[in-house]
C-alpha cells in the first residue's frame, strides 16, 4: 500500500497496492475502451457477438465507464482498473466533470477498491455532514457515484443546487438522469435536505 492513485475530479488520493495498474483513458469511445481491455486480457479484439451482447454503442453517449479486472476472482486480487469518459461530452462542461466524478466514485466502491470512507472524508472536508454507507448494497453504488459527481462539480466551482448558477442550470439541462430518484437522493445528501 505505498502507491497513491490521484482521482482529480473528486480530489481523492487513494492508497493502492504497488502492482495495481490504473488505466485512465480520458475521453474515448466505448468500443476502443473495451477493445483495449480485451486485447490486454485475451490478446484479441472484441468479437461482434460481444459488441452486441454488451450493447456497446447504444445510448451511453453522455457517460463513462469503469472496468475492474481480477486475475484471480477467488482471492479478489484486483490487478487492473480502467476508466474512460465518452468523447461526446468532451466539450460539455460541467456534465463532463460530473461524469468523471461519478466514475471515480465507482472505483471506490466495495467491489473495486473498497474506499467509500475516503469519499466521506472528502464530503466532510467540503463541509457536508451527511455520509454515504461504506458497505451499501450494490444497487446503491450508482447513487453514491452521483454523490461523487456532485463533489466533482463542487471542486469545479459549480454551485450545486443553486438555480441562479448558470453552470448548475447547464448541467441539469444536459444531464439525462436529472429527474431520476437516484440522482435526487444523491442531491439531497449533498445539500443535506430531506
Ligand atoms: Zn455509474
Amino acid at each position: 500500500m505505498s502507491k497513491i492513485l490521484q482521482l482529480p475530479a473528486t480530489r481523492i488520493d487513494l492508497p493502492v497496492s504497488d502492482d495495481l495498474e490504473f488505466f485512465d483513458e480520458g475521453f474515448s469511445n466505448e468500443y476502443d475502451f473495451y477493445n483495449k481491455i480485451w486485447n490486454k486480457r485475451y490478446g484479441r479484439d472484441l468479437w461482434m457477438l460481444e459488441i452486441s451482447q454488451m450493447g456497446i454503442g447504444y445510448g451511453r453517449a453522455a457517460s463513462g465507464e469503469y472496468y475492474a479486472y481480477y486475475s484471480d476472482p477467488q482471492s479478489k486480487k484486483l490487478d487492473r482498473v480502467y476508466m474512460y469518459l465518452s468523447e461526446g461530452i468532451k466539450d460539455n462542461f460541467p456534465l463532463n466533470v460530473f461524469v468523471r466524478g461519478h466514475e471515480e466514485a465507482h472505483i471506490l466502491q466495495p467491489t473495486v477498491l473498497n474506499s467509500y470512507d475516503l469519499l466521506n472524508a472528502k464530503l466532510s472536508e467540503i463541509g457536508i455532514r451527511r455520509t454515504v454507507e461504506t458497505q451499501p448494497p450494490e444497487n446503491l453504488y450508482d447513487q453514491i457515484s452521483d454523490v461523487g459527481g456532485l463533489v466533482a462539480l463542487h471542486f469545479a466551482n459549480v454551485s450545486v443546487g443553486n438555480s441562479s448558477d448558470d453552470n448548475w442550470q447547464r448541467f441539469l439541462n444536459d444531464f439525462p438522469r436529472n429527474s431520476e430518484q437516484q440522482f435526487r437522493n444523491a442531491l439531497d445528501l449533498f445539500l443535506e435536505t430531506n
